[in-house]
């Protein structure tokens, strides 16, 4: 962790995160998810609720701390050692509660926000259909008004908490012949307005949060449930991305950093040909890339939490926080288990749970590949932008014949 990054109140966050992490999660609440004998995160959020470490961006009048993102990924972090399902049951409230705190009616702020904060309320999102994920904007679940109340009905898949949320923030289809960023309402639909289960998914990793199908079928929802502008969604849905894809870049390097402990402590006592194993560059080298990767992952994090803490537009650095963050930490953990040898592939350590936990990082929160997407689109147009600014580097080659420069 870069503790100097952080200032006396963040870093008195950061430091209650890792005592709750450190004290307060049983080993065995963890193997009875990875188990499948627990099915939601709530005990997780229950306790961190209590102890008043969710939703700490948000006002204190709603249960938050009123701190900032550089606090929250430093924390994010350190509860990501806890593995993807734990950690997903921590930053949650801190992604639906994006879209209350800076969309929601103050009636909705005092119904949901607050109580979520306070891990009474247990939440969860909607965004993904069976349909696709990535194309968000496709949605195909519908809301058709009636009278003062929506009326959803459509399915959406993979969503953490399905088992257990008491509620759900969901995206629906309210103007379907509008162009497709003024189509889509978010609402808060409560479980017991109809909501159903028709699945849970049977995962690699990843378990234990009751990750299951959704069927809407004509749930009633009423109008004062509408998260901001009636078919104004599109904002909210980029402002949420922000929580999503930054939070889990930081729990991946959180999970790296965790791998790569337990690994580079076995090798200072695992012996080999009469040496510790740390004696070989062969082992101690691959450690080296893991731990430079991850500090460089971390870097990117802190500085796209602080990009936005500054009001900046942080598409482009906070895509990267989580391509990277995800990849250096999957790097990582993969170096880890080489290290051990044989005995890192067994569930004698913990990092054959971290592998197959990192492996959804690369995809959730918008696959890999949609956030080079989102880069090169960023990056294309900040260069247009900052034609002129600069020295045009072009021109200092050696022969810049302009006949020769074809562009076909
Ligand atoms: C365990 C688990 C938990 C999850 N939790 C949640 C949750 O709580 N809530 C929720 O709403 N969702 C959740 N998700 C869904 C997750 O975010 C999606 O799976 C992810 O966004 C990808 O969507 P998809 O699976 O439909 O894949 P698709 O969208 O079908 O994509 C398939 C492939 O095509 C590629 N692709 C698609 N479009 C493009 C493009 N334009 N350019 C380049 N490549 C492209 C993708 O990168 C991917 O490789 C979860 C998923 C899993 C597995």
């Amino acid at each position: 962790m870069f503790e100097f990054f952080l200032n006396d109140k963040e870093k008195a966050y950061w430091n209650e995160a890792r005592d709750f992490v450190k004290n307060d999660i049983s080993t065995e609440l963890i193997r009875d998810m990875d188990a499948g004998k627990i099915e939601t995160g709530r005990p997780l959020v229950e306790k961190a609720g209590a102890k008043n470490l969710l939703g700490a961006r948000f006002p204190v009048n709603y249960g938050g701390r009123s701190l900032n993102w550089t606090a929250e990924v430093a924390a994010v972090e350190e509860v990501g050692v806890l593995g993807t399902s734990l950690s997903c049951a921590f930053v949650m409230p801190s992604i639906v509660g994006e879209a209350l705190n800076l969309f929601g009616s103050d009636t909705l702020k005092e119904k949901y926000l607050k109580p979520t904060n306070q891990g009474i309320l247990y939440s969860a999102e909607a965004l993904t259909e069976p349909r696709g994920g990535s194309d968000f904007f496709g949605a195909t679940t519908m809301a058709v008004r009636d009278g003062d109340h929506y009326i959803l009905n459509g399915e959406k898949r993979f969503v953490v908490g399905a088992q257990d949320s008491d509620y759900f923030l969901v995206y629906a289809k309210s103007a379907p012949d509008a162009a497709p960023h003024e189509s889509i309402s978010c609402f808060i639909v409560e479980r017991a307005m109809g909501v159903t289960v028709q699945s849970i998914y049977n995962l690699l990793g990843t378990r234990g949060g009751g990750t299951g199908r959704l069927v809407f079928k004509d749930v009633k929802v009423p109008i004062e449930n509408v998260v901001g502008k009636l078919h104004g969604a599109y904002q909210i849905f980029n402002r949420m991305m922000i929580p999503e894809r930054l939070l889990s870049g930081a729990g991946a390097v959180g999970m790296g950093r965790a791998a790569i402990e337990v690994a580079a402590r076995y090798s200072t006592r695992r012996k080999a040909f009469g040496s510790t194993i740390n004696n070989f560059q062969a082992v101690s080298f691959i450690m080296a890339d893991a731990v430079a990767s991850l500090d460089a992952a971390r870097s990117l994090v802190f500085a796209a939490a602080r990009l936005v803490d500054s009001g900046g537009d942080g598409r482009r650095l906070v895509s990267e926080a989580k391509k990277v963050g995800t990849e250096s930490a999957w790097m990582a953990i993969n170096n880890a288990m080489q290290m051990m040898g044989g005995i890192g592939y067994t569930t004698v350590y913990p990092i054959e749970r971290f592998l197959r936990d990192c492996r959804l990082a690369m995809i959730w929160t918008g696959t890999n590949q949609i956030m080079n997407l989102l880069i090169q689109h960023e990056y294309y147009k900040e260069l247009n932008r900052k034609k002129g600014d600069a020295r045009d580097v072009e021109f200092d080659a050696i022969s810049p014949d302009e006949e020769e420069k074809n562009y076909g």
